[in-house]
């Protein structure tokens, strides 16, 4: 039985006081007795304080990005080291925003899985197609083709330290959420590859988040799905009652 997955990107949002606000709020309200995993991934500039304040609470932290070289002239790179050293368990990689923004190639992705897997990080390796790749019905092609040059060479083993996050670029910060069956096709789609790229036990049991506009009205028909093990949140995260709200429906 896989455990849901529930993580919330803050992008380029909260000062360090706001971070701290906000993650000691979704301290207060998660308690001690969390049926599912809660991740957080603030900006770089509040991992360490937010690490801080989540000793010895049920929530873990990622970073939204890092660089794939250990160290060295890369200015305004974060290497996995860096994260690890500021209390870093979990690191997004191939955001939609990234790849669309910052000209994330499928090989660079592969690049930074590949080196943040290296380091024991546990990967949220996110893919998902834009709204004229659905409408020209070849989101599964896409797919597949992230999936498969994102995760070449990362052997069986390290797969139990990846999650995937499918996240439908038409959804991410529009209000357009996919119907929980579209997301649930997509999703068994995924796992489908996955048995056929490595095994059905990675298949079996690898978590797949869903992203794209995931609030607390609409969490429980998506987190229902037999294939979608939990949420990765961009804008219902920051705030901390509303992401409670998503953790409640987990
Ligand atoms: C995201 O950016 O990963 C995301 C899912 O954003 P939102 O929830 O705002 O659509």
């Amino acid at each position: 039985m896989r455990k849901k997955v529930i993580a919330g990107n803050w992008k380029m949002n909260k000062s360090l006081n706001e971070s701290q606000e906000l993650v000691s709020k979704i301290i207060n309200g998660l308690g001690n007795d969390t049926k599912c995993d809660v991740i957080v991934c603030p900006p770089f500039t509040s991992l360490s304080e937010v690490h801080s304040l989540i000793k010895n609470t049920p929530v873990k932290m990622g970073a939204q990005n890092m660089y794939h070289e250990e160290s060295g002239a890369y200015t305004g790179e974060i290497s996995a080291d860096m994260l690890i050293s500021v209390g870093c368990e979990y690191v997004i990689l191939g955001h939609s925003e990234r790849r669309a923004i910052f000209n994330e190639s499928n090989k660079s992705i592969n690049n930074k899985i590949k080196a943040a897997l290296n380091k024991k990080l546990i990967v949220i390796f996110c893919v998902g197609e834009l709204l004229e790749q659905r409408e020209k019905g070849i989101t599964t092609d896409v797919v597949s083709e992230q999936i498969t040059k994102g995760l070449d060479g990362i052997s069986s083993e390290n797969m139990s330290k990846v999650i995937i996050a499918y996240e439908p670029v038409w959804a991410i910060g529009t209000g357009k959420t996919a119907t929980p069956q579209q997301a649930q096709d997509v999703h068994s789609f995924i796992r489908e590859l996955i048995a056929k790229i490595f095994s059905s036990v990675v298949a079996d049991n690898l978590i797949i988040q869903y992203g794209g506009s995931v609030k607390p009205d609409n969490a429980s028909e998506l987190l229902t799905q037999k294939d979608i093990d939990g949420a990765l949140v961009g804008g219902a995260c920051l705030k901390a009652d509303s992401f409670l709200g998503i953790i409640a429906s987990a």
